[in-house]
């Protein structure tokens, strides 16, 4: 899968995404992450992005000629692609969870659009955008970091990123269910001992116990997710 990222901080995207298993999966092929600078699209003698906002009020938008070229430009480079998908991280956006994430990890193409300042002009929304995504009902200076969170999110879903399916089949939210408690060595810390079952090697057993402590871990930490 490919993402493509809209930004004026492109070296913000790239440093948190070239590190760990985002930034291994890119090395392997598994999945390709560019970032473009939209300052790079300005025509402007100084380079600038932003103006201030018709009808006034406070802050700068971003204006929409830059990002407009910088897209076609994405388009142009990635060619063809069947499924593709453009998103505006916006705090006016639906808010993501895993069922979204599995949905964009169909996708062959997702180019993402950053915003800063007070936001993007309307009409990029319009004329671009197939959905807007909200990480949470708050408000952040840019989109840098949602789009860092949304990429984790999907691309961790695709093939060869994670060792196998298995690493996030039975994971919080995959089923609907928060994750049943994980134990390592050693077998006693302080006095709390890892619960019996778990040593037992009876893997019937263990399926139980791990299903009986999601349920129980879900309806104390998010009854919500059970309704
Ligand atoms: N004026 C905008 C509003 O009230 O909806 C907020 C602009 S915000 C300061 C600047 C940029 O940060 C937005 O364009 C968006 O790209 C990003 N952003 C802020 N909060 C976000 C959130 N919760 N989810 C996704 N993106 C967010």
């Amino acid at each position: 899968m490919r993402f493509d990222i809209m930004t004026l901080f492109p070296g913000l995207v790239d440093t948190v995404l070239g590190e760990s298993v985002i930034g291994r999966a890119q090395k392997s092929g598994a999945i390709t992450v560019r970032s473009h600078n939209i300052r790079d699209y300005s025509k402007d003698k100084h380079h600038r992005v932003d103006d201030t906002p018709y009808g006034g009020g406070k802050g700068m938008l971003m204006m929409a000629p830059p990002i407009y070229d910088c897209y076609q430009a994405i388009l142009e480079m990635a060619g063809e692609m069947p499924r593709r998908r453009v998103v505006y991280l916006s705090p006016r956006g639906k808010v993501l969870d895993q069922a979204k994430a599995r949905e964009l990890a169909e996708l062959d193409h997702l180019i993402l659009l950053c915003g800063h300042y007070e936001g993007v002009d309307t009409r990029i929304i319009e004329e671009i955008v197939d959905e807007e995504i909200s990480i949470g009902d708050y408000v952040l200076t840019g989109g840098e970091i949602p789009a860092c969170i949304l990429v984790d999110a999907v691309a961790r879903l695709c093939d060869g990123v994670l060792a196998a399916p298995e690493c996030y089949e039975n994971e919080s939210h995959s089923a609907g269910l928060l994750e049943y408690p994980q134990y390592t060595r050693p077998v006693e810390f302080r006095g709390r001992t890892v619960p019996e079952v778990l040593l037992s090697g009876h893997h019937a057993n263990i399926d139980k116990w791990r299903l009986e402590q999601a349920k129980e871990i879900t309806a104390r930490l998010r009854p919500d997710l059970l309704s």
